[in-house]
């Protein structure tokens, strides 16, 4: 399986066109960036462990009858999935209050919030992601009014599945982030799940395991990513 042409770099990762011109190649690449990409450093394995993380999440995501792009593993950093049209559109579901939701509302951290917070943003480095609402998708044609119903439901149903799945691995789902495409005039879920686009705190120690390590110079950022894979039994080389 070789990469086409490079379509696309984004921060953590390059997409290639497939050798069929229905798939994409995702490169998962080391660089780890934050604020907006003010922050940028390369983590030695972070794309390796990455890759194979999002592999076991979209499995297991597929085995629960959630559609995604996701196809199969090429290497140790890269993935074949389909290639989607794209919703510029970033879903964020949160168990547990953080990160901006607690800087915008002035709420403590960890929070839990019951039922769970539902929220769309812009994917848009430049305007730095504002949040908004359904009534912007709509008037933009960001999105139709059946593909907001299903960004939302399929988001907090997959909130339902991986809190499952942490839960057993001693792991608390705080938060993540969603990014949805069309394929053949469905919904799939694109893009990647993995520690940089959710946070993940242990549930005896609250320890986070997840990309605010990087954001609060915790270090041991992809010591807790491996560790977050080991507890879930993600294979990794
Ligand atoms: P917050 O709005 O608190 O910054 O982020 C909420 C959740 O969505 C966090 O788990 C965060 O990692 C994820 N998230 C939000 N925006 C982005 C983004 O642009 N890229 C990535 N990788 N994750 C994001």
């Amino acid at each position: 399986m070789s990469r086409g042409e490079q379509i696309y770099e984004g921060k953590a990762k390059i997409v290639y066109a497939g050798e069929d011109p229905d798939t994409l190649v995702l490169h998962f690449k080391d660089d780890t960036s934050a604020f907006d990409g003010e922050k940028v450093e390369q983590l030695a394995s972070k794309g390796k462990v990455n890759n194979q993380f999002n592999a076991f999440i979209m499995e297991h995501l597929q085995a629960a009858g959630v559609p995604t792009h996701f196809l199969h593993l090429i290497n140790d950093t890269d993935s074949l999935v389909r290639r989607l049209d794209m919703i510029p559109v970033e879903c964020v579901v949160r168990n547990r209050a953080a990160g901006s939701l607690s800087r915008r509302l002035g709420v403590e951290e960890g929070l839990i919030l019951e039922p769970p917070v539902f929220e769309f943003f812009l994917k848009n480095d430049a305007l730095h992601d504002p949040m908004i609402n359904t009534s912007h998708i709509l008037s933009f044609g960001w999105a139709t009014e059946d593909e907001i119903h299903a960004m939302r439901r399929w988001s907090l149903r997959i909130n339902m599945l991986l809190t499952a799945l942490f839960a057993a691995a001693d792991l608390i789902l705080v938060d993540f982030k969603l990014e949805f495409g069309r394929y053949e005039g469905e919904l799939f879920l694109g893009d990647e799940f993995s520690p940089d686009g959710c946070r993940l705190w242990d549930a005896k120690t609250l320890e986070k395991m997840d990309k605010d390590r990087f954001r609060r110079n915790l270090g041991g950022v992809v010591e807790a990513y491996v560790e977050v894979a080991r507890r879930l039994g993600v294979p990794l080389s």
